[in-house]
């Protein structure tokens, strides 16, 4: 797509964004920075909208766009609030390092920043001028006109704009209403639950040469990173049935205890320091991609409501904000020359369709690898990985961080 000058005047769009999360709040900002209208509706109160378990990587493919959005000043506070992303890697449980992986090898002082998920939401809305977020409100429907959108909520409330899109997450209710029907297909489950919450480092016994690491046993894996201000967040994966709670063997500490407490220094220490009430476990999902289209008319996904993959590369809130920006820069650019808005949805949809894909699959392969559960499987994955060059062991993930985020947007903020 060529590089253009457009003016703020050229746009005068109006979206209609449903859902707060990562992609709603970034696309908010998107658009705003492009000259267009936005309200964004999220059916949660403020409180919980702005909460949410552990912590996140927004790696350096996320972070190119966040350099480039609102003058740079939410990355400014991504820095401020969280930890860069150094050297870490994988280990064997026994604490013996398969894996070492280092900004260098993107050419980078870091390879993004890690924070704690409200930290990130609040960093997000506060990005926002005032009145642009609309908390308590569930949508329900949508009604596409020749010249607009009509957008129903629960309550009975009522917007308008000229494009509808559904940042609404796993359960899109939007995607649902696209496929003609009331809820959403369930998801995919992956055959694995995880535990997330973080801790203060103190006196713990980290290794200070790494800001992350993820030691990998038979059939779970315990990792944890630097979220800024001495704290770590971690996760703790394991195979399990769907549906499974921590009631039997008293409580989810207990449980991390019981599956964790082989593995080698700190992560025993680690789940000591845990307190029982901020331990979240959630089962973990995904859906087949969708191909080239996932919209209709004015209404397009990003995000979870478009590609949900499991969270084994740290990538999906990341290609909810690589979707932001692309979305917005089909709709300005597409303004440009005319097209329907219709037409530059589906555009933007095919853009991202192949890598998006590419993250659903690549994503599923490491889960696999890291979840592999029969002795002799895990001792060859080890055996391979430990044998692996850093080089060759590079070359997995190389390509989601040379994502390169180019776009007249940038030109043409419009601070409010
Ligand atoms: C264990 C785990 C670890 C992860 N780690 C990482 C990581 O390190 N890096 C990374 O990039 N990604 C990670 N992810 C993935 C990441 O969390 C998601 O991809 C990301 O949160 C998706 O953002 P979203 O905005 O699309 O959806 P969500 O964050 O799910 O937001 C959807 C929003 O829509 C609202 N909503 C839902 N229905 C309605 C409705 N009807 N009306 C109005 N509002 C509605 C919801 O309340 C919610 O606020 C991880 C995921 C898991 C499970």
């Amino acid at each position: 797509m060529a590089m253009q000058e457009i003016t703020t005047t050229d746009t005068a769009l109006k979206a209609i964004i449903i859902g707060g999360g990562i992609g709603g709040l970034t696309c908010a900002r998107a658009c705003l920075d492009a000259g267009i209208e936005v309200e964004l509706y999220e059916k949660r109160d403020l409180d919980s909208m702005l909460s949410g378990p552990g912590g996140i990587f927004i790696q350096r493919n996320a972070m190119r766009i966040y350099e480039q959005l609102w003058e740079g000043r939410i990355l400014q506070h991504l820095y401020e609030r969280g930890g860069k992303i150094l050297k870490g890697g994988f280990f064997s449980d026994k604490g013996t390092l398969l894996y070492l992986n280092s900004p260098e090898f993107v050419k980078a002082e870091d390879l993004g920043v890690c924070l704690l998920r409200p930290e990130l939401q609040h960093i997000l809305y506060n990005a926002l001028p005032e009145g642009t977020v609309r908390t308590n409100a569930a949508f329900a429907d949508f009604c596409q006109t020749p010249d607009g959108i009509q957008v129903l909520f629960a309550d009975g409330r009522e917007a308008w704009g000229d494009v509808l899109i559904g940042a609404d997450g796993l359960y899109s209710k939007v995607r649902s209403r696209l496929e003609g029907k009331e809820q959403s297909e369930p998801p995919i489950y992956s055959g694995m639950c995880c535990w997330r919450g973080w801790f203060y480092k103190k006196d713990l016994p980290l290794d200070e040469r790494y800001t992350w690491a993820e030691l990998w046993g038979c059939g779970n894996r315990f990792g944890y990173f630097d979220v800024g201000g001495g704290r770590f967040a971690f996760y703790g994966f394991s195979n399990t049935a769907a549906g499974g709670n921590d009631e039997a063997v008293g409580g989810a500490k207990k449980a991390l205890q019981a599956l964790f407490s082989s593995y080698a220094d700190p992560i025993p220490a680690i789940i000591e320091t845990l307190d029982e009430q901020s331990i979240y476990r959630d089962d973990i999902f995904d859906r087949e991609p969708k191909g080239m289209q996932w919209g209709r008319g004015r209404v397009t996904l990003i995000g979870d409501a478009a590609h949900p993959v499991q969270p084994n590369l740290g990538q999906g809130g990341c290609m909810a904000i690589e979707d932001c920006f692309e979305l917005v820069k089909y709709l300005i650019v597409g303004q440009e020359t005319g097209e329907d808005i219709s037409a530059r949805l589906r555009q933007f949809e095919q853009s991202r369709s192949q890598r998006v894909e590419k993250v659903f699959t690549v994503s599923r392969q490491v889960g696999k690898l890291g979840q592999t559960d029969s002795p002799i499987g895990c001792f060859l994955r080890n055996w391979i990985y430990r044998l692996t060059p850093t080089w060759l062991g590079d070359l997995q993930f190389k390509w989601l961080f040379d994502y390169d985020a180019k776009s007249p947007v940038y030109r043409i903020r419009n601070y409010a």
